[in-house]
C-alpha cells in the first residue's frame, strides 16, 4: 500500500491516510469511496450520523478488495448513549455497512451533561472483546474527558479523533494523547478547504516543492504522527490527496506551518456540544 499504517495501543494496524466522508450524500459516497479505493486509500471514515454507511458498504463490496486490507471506522451518534443503545447502534451500522466488523469504531461526542460515556464506552468494550470492533475509541473528548474514562475503563481508547489543522493544533491534547498511547487522528485536516489553503505560507512551502498546498498541509500532518481523513468529492482531488508519501518538509517548512496555530475552532466545543 502506498499509505504507511499506525500501529495502535492494542496492535491493530491502522492506515496513518484515510477518506473522510462527511456532508457526503449516500449515492455520491458511494462513487467518491469508489474513486478512493481506486486511488489506493483502504481506510474510510464515516459515522452513522452521515447516512452514508450504506453507500460506503456499496463501494467497499463493489470494489473486491479483501475485507482485512480494509480499515473502516463508523461513530457512535449522540442518541446512542448508554449501554444498552450503544449495544444496538453498532448493529445497525454493521447492518448498513454490509459487515461483520468494524476496524475502530468511536464514541462521536463526549456529551459531558449527559454523564453517560463511561456506560457507553464500557458496551464499545464488550463489542471489542467480540470481535465486533477490532478497535474502540472516542471522538471530540477533550483531556478531561479522557481521564474520567481512563479511571472507570479496562481498556485506553486506541484513539481520539478531534479537530485539527494548522489553525487549530491541539498541543494540550496531542500532548495528553502521547503519554497515554492515544493516536491522535486530525478531522476537518484541511481546515475544511476554508482559507487555510490560501494562507501565503502554505503557498509558498506548496511552490517550492512543486506540490499543491492541500498536499503540504497533508505532509506536515504526517510528520506530525497524526492520522489523517482528508475529504473531497472530487476525483483529482481524491488522488492529489493521498499523494503525499513521496516528499518530505523540512525543518524550517514544519516550523513555518506551526507557527500559523490560532487555536481556533470550526467545528463546536466539545464542552457544550449536546445535540441528538
Ligand atoms: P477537510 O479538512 O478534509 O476539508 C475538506 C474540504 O476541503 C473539501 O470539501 C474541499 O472543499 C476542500 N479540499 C479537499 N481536498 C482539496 C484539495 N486537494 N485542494 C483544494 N481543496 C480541497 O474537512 P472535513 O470534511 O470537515 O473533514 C474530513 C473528515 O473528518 C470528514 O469527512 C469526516 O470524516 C471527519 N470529521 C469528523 C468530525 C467529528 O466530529 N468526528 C467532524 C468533522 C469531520
Amino acid at each position: 500500500s502506498k499509505v504507511p499504517p499506525i500501529i495502535l495501543n492494542n496492535g491493530v494496524a491502522m492506515p496513518q491516510l484515510g477518506f473522510g466522508v462527511w456532508q457526503v450524500p449516500d449515492d455520491e459516497a458511494q462513487r467518491a469511496v469508489a474513486t478512493a479505493l481506486e486511488a489506493g486509500y483502504r481506510s474510510i471514515d464515516t459515522a452513522a450520523i452521515y447516512g452514508n454507511e450504506e453507500g460506503v458498504g456499496r463501494a467497499v463490496a463493489a470494489s473486491g478488495i479483501p475485507r482485512k486490507d480494509l480499515f473502516v471506522t463508523t461513530k457512535l451518534w449522540n442518541a446512542d448513549h448508554g449501554y444498552d443503545p450503544a449495544m444496538r447502534a453498532l448493529d445497525v451500522s454493521l447492518e448498513k455497512l454490509g459487515l461483520e466488523y468494524v476496524d475502530l469504531y468511536l464514541i462521536h461526542w463526549p456529551l459531558p451533561s449527559r454523564g453517560r460515556f463511561v456506560e457507553t464506552y464500557q458496551a464499545m468494550e464488550k463489542l471489542n472483546a467480540d470481535g465486533r470492533a477490532k478497535a474502540i475509541g472516542v471522538s471530540n473528548f477533550l483531556p478531561e474527558h479522557l481521564r474520567t474514562l481512563i479511571a472507570h475503563a479496562s481498556l485506553i481508547p486506541a484513539v481520539n479523533q478531534i479537530e485539527l489543522h494548522p489553525h487549530m493544533q491541539q498541543h494540550a491534547a496531542r500532548e495528553y494523547h502521547a503519554q497515554q498511547g492515544i493516536t491522535t487522528e486530525a478531522w476537518s485536516p484541511l481546515g475544511q478547504g476554508r482559507g487555510l489553503l490560501e494562507v501565503p505560507a502554505i503557498i509558498a512551502i506548496a511552490q517550492k516543492h512543486n506540490r499543491t498546498p492541500a498536499q503540504i498541509v497533508l505532509r506536515w500532518h504526517i510528520q506530525l504522527g497524526n492520522v489523517v481523513i482528508p475529504k473531497s468529492v472530487t476525483p483529482d482531488r481524491i488522488r492529489e490527496n493521498i499523494e503525499v508519501f513521496d516528499f518530505s518538509l523540512d525543518t524550517e517548512d514544519m516550523a513555518a506551518i506551526s507557527a500559523l496555530n490560532e487555536d481556533r475552532r470550526l467545528g463546536p466545543d466539545p464542552a457544550t456540544f449536546d445535540v441528538g
